[in-house]
């Protein structure tokens, strides 16, 4: 995606130059290491490797740091100072997402046969309702800064309601896009925000195509797409989710974590934040493994991981998991690179899989997943039982939505009985 738009996307770049996004130096290469001032871009003009965030964490000492973490709101706020974002974010018309429950899953653990402690990171209770209110509100922040006046993104489902809820919260206009075939709780959870909502025919990756020639034309001017120019802020966002567990585990990184995959990026920037954490002397220094989960029907990099290569090849998804149908994933070959680094994999599992996968966390967590969330604790049933996950060892397992999103896919849940108001009906189903 990035080479055949670097020229386009980055030719329409409004007020750059100095502004001030807190502990956020410059942008830098992934791939080459070169170095750009902040602006809305995303993709190197060297190489076309991706950009990302370089900060000036200089002079941060870690004591003080956890003291005004550990004092900070009950939101992603309180880590701001490891964030693209100014420092009085907090104060600003914004969603304030995050700081979600860390669920302690001792019944689900013993399902899985898992001993050394199991633990989901429950991100459905967010403002939207998924974990995307931590990307877009970074997002938001360069928007901001760079004086764009409408937020938009190509959207899977979940991104389209954070972004839309975030426009409207900040006084922006915003328009979205989506594929034309997505669940009825997402479609309806983007468009009541008051937003534009724009069906695409075609997939998700056909959606971002099209985005990507949208910044380059006039009618995109002055637009933030939050996961395209606005790439490098939004992705720092998922951090906070690295962040977060580490210190609800008591400032302590997890042995292993299985995260959703759809472009990859949230996967690469768990790993980025906690390497943070680690340098910046907030944690031990401890190995930890991150596992990768995808759907079946959508597997490219859990393929590429089987097959040992280091390359992705795109496929045309076609699975329940909706949110993670992403056939071409730009963050693909980091996920590769994190997953065989750290000793972890990447694995899938099928659409009846996944729907196990909600209803055994439901029934023993009381916690209701949307399909990504059925999506990693399938996986990681199957990684337990491939050995490639150590039961006797710390685990955080994600859920990244809520299942009042995808109800499609339990559909068949209901009623046990239905009776006549008296005590000889209850009898007479069986219930008393
Ligand atoms: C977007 C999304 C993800 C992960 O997205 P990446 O593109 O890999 O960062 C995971 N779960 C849900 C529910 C999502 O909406
Ligand atoms: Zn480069």
């Amino acid at each position: 995606m990035a080479v055949q738009t670097v020229e386009s996307a980055n030719a329409s770049t409004p007020a750059a130059g100095s502004v001030d996004l807190g502990p956020a130096a410059a942008l830098s290469c992934r791939e080459c290491g070169h170095r750009v001032p902040l602006g809305p871009v995303f993709a190197c003009e060297e190489c076309f490797g991706p950009l990302e965030i370089a900060y000036d964490f200089a002079g941060l000492d870690a004591g003080e740091l956890r003291r005004r973490i550990e004092s900070g709101p009950a939101s992603i706020w309180r880590y701001a100072p490891l964030l693209p974002v100014p420092a009085d974010v907090a104060d600003k018309p914004n969603l304030n997402p995050g700081w979600t429950p860390l669920v302690r899953a001792d019944r689900l653990a013993a399902e899985l046969g898992v001993t050394g402690g199991l633990f989901v990171k429950d991100d459905s209770g967010n403002p939207t309702h998924s974990f995307k209110d931590r990307v877009v509100a970074q997002a938001l922040e360069a928007a901001r800064a760079f004086g764009f006046t409408t937020l938009s993104c190509s959207s899977t489902g979940n991104l389209a309601g954070a972004v839309g809820a975030a426009a409207a919260r900040a006084g922006l206009r915003s328009c979205v896009f989506i594929p034309h075939d997505l669940e009825q709780g997402k479609v309806v959870m983007a468009a009541v925000y008051g937003g534009d909502l724009v069906g695409i025919e075609g997939t998700y990756d056909d959606v971002n195509r099209f985005c990507s020639e949208l910044i380059g034309d006039p009618a995109g001017e002055d637009w933030g797409f939050v996961n395209v120019n606005l790439r490098p802020y939004y992705a720092e966002g998922s951090k906070t989710l690295a962040y977060e567990i580490c210190e609800q585990l008591g400032w302590r990184v997890p042995d292993q974590i299985v995260v959703p995959i759809a472009s990859g990026s949230q996967l690469t920037k768990i790993d980025k934040g906690l390497r943070e954490l680690i340098s910046l002397g907030l944690v031990e220094d401890r190995p930890y493994k991150i596992f990768g989960a995808q759907a079946e029907g959508c597997s490219p990099v859990a393929a590429a991981f089987k097959a040992g290569h280091d390359v992705v090849r795109p496929q045309k998804p076609d699975t329940i998991a909706k949110s993670l149908a992403i056939g071409n994933p730009a963050d693909g070959p980091y996920v590769l690179d994190i997953a065989r680094r750290t000793g972890g994999a990447v694995e899938d599992v099928t659409d009846e899989q996944i729907v196990d996968a909600i209803r055994l966390l439901a029934r023993t967590e009381g916690v209701f997943a949307e399909t990504a969330g059925g999506v990693t604790v399938g996986v990681t049933r199957k990684l337990v039982e491939s050995g490639a996950l150590d039961p006797a060892l710390t685990t955080v397992v994600l859920n990244t939505g809520d299942g009042l999103k995808t109800l499609d896919a339990v559909a068949g849940t209901g009623l046990t009985a239905t009776i006549r108001p008296s005590l000889e009906s209850f009898r007479a189903a069986g219930l008393g």
